[in-house]
């Protein structure tokens, strides 16, 4: 018999692993909702056409994309962006605005495996439809600032960049859109002068080559030097008014910690306005990223809408948990078994157990129909923190033994008393 393996640069997830992305899923869920952003669900598979029509050949390149067995073009989504615009033009198409759309789960890429690189891995992704105001821009970014914050991570950065101040000079430049996105994507994968080669004049790239050098903590000074490099550049220096619209709003709202990269682009073509990407020190890839896209519910056929948006790696998140041992969110619960001595308490063995789950308290019954020392031996050998062993005589009184596991000791508790013990 052959021995089957996963597909090439997808995983299982099991034991703390799964419980990690579940976690983190949940804060997710619960920034949603503090920032008061409904859950959608949307299918994996979609067509490839509206997949395809506005992600950037970067991703489309790397899409799974297979013909369903009634014929139609299909793939699995790399993102979520796509499925929201098709529903912000359909089913959501008269919804009141601002729309703000919450989605978590897996998306597919065909990118090079490695450590935090996957085939099939999961995001986080929040979309606000409908709002033009950097306002918009800055709750995207307190979102995953506080999403960070809430799952435990410490020493994130946000890098920050407005995809308007490059191409408000090369399109004044007469550079076409197709070009400046053949740009953009080089820039994004630091291939910089290969990004120039595209330019033909000579001032726009030395404008151009002077603003991949800059950036810093110090935002108003980036502006600053920002500001003397696109004189004459009127697309790009509304850009930068933009721009700094949305850092007074983010940095006068919440301690946060960001740089100001003007040359800094993004994979996703989509993208109109400010940019963001967010990292810790020990890792050199991106935790999520995001920006604003005004023209893309327009591409997918719905009415002119202004939109900004984030998705954030799940499975990234979880590696840099365990990079900086935020054991926050790995934090084992109290677990118990309960055994019970005789078939006579079996019954009255199974309602305890339901009570300790009644309290919030994971509890375990003996399924295995053990002797007593194999059920305590398997109970240690699982790493339960307490067995609760269910005896006729010891009920006679309304009591239980309470076996600590961990400090192996043990003690007769009256039943009613014993959520309290085992919480402890
Ligand atoms: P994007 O949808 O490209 O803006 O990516 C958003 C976030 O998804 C990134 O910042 C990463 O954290 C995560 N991500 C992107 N590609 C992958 C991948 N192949 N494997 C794991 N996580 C990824």
């Amino acid at each position: 018999m052959p021995t089957f393996q996963t597909v090439r640069g997808m995983r299982d997830l099991l034991g703390q692993e799964a419980q990690i992305v579940t976690s983190i899923i949940a804060k997710a869920q619960e920034t949603a909702s503090l920032f008061r952003f409904k859950e959608v669900f949307t299918p994996h598979v979609e067509y490839l056409e509206l997949l395809s029509a506005k992600t950037g050949d970067e991703i489309r390149q790397r899409m799974f994309i297979f013909e369903d067995l009634g014929k139609r073009q299909v793939a699995l989504r790399p993102e979520f962006t796509a499925s929201i615009a098709r529903l912000v033009t359909t089913t959501l198409r008269t919804e009141p605005k601002p729309l703000k759309l919450f989605s978590a789960g897996t998306v597919y890429r065909y990118d090079e495996p490695q450590r935090g690189r996957y085939r099939e891995f999961w995001q986080s992704n929040f979309e606000l439809i409908g709002v033009d105001k950097p306002e918009a821009d800055t709750e995207i970014i307190l979102l995953t600032n506080k999403l960070l914050q809430s799952i435990g991570l410490s020493d994130f950065a946000f890098k920050i960049g407005h995809i308007g101040i490059i191409k408000g000079i090369l399109s004044q430049d007469g550079i076409d859109e197709k070009t400046q996105n053949t740009i953009l994507q080089r820039m994004d994968k630091k291939e910089y002068s290969l990004a120039l080669k595209l330019v033909d004049s000579e001032k726009c790239q030395n404008t151009l080559q002077s603003l991949i050098s800059i950036n810093g903590k110090d935002w108003r000074d980036v502006v600053e030097q920002i500001n003397v490099l696109v004189v004459g550049y009127e697309k790009a220096k509304a850009a930068v008014e933009n721009l700094v619209e949305v850092l007074t709003l983010v940095t006068a709202s919440t301690e946060i910690s960001l740089t100001v990269e003007p040359a800094f682009a993004r994979g996703l073509e989509y993208y109109t306005g400010m940019i963001f990407e967010v990292y810790i020190p020990q890792l050199e890839i991106a935790l999520g990223g995001g920006g604003r896209y005004d023209r893309l519910i327009e591409a997918f056929g719905g009415e002119p809408t202004s939109a900004v948006g984030c998705a954030h790696g799940i499975d990234r998140t979880a590696i840099a948990i365990q990079t900086q041992n935020a054991t926050y969110l790995t934090k084992a619960k109290v677990s118990v078994v309960v055994i019970p001595i005789t078939e006579s308490v079996k019954v009255d063995a199974l309602k305890i157990a339901q009570s300790i789950r009644e309290h919030g308290v994971s509890a375990e019954f003996e399924l295995m129909g053990r002797k007593m020392g194999k059920a305590l031996e398997a109970a240690d050998k699982h790493g339960f923190d307490y067995a609760i062993i269910v005896g006729e005589r010891e009920l006679c009184e309304g009591n239980v033994v309470v076996k600590d596991l961990k400090k192996h000791e043990q003690s007769t508790v009256l039943i009613e008393e014993l959520f309290e013990k085992i919480k402890k």
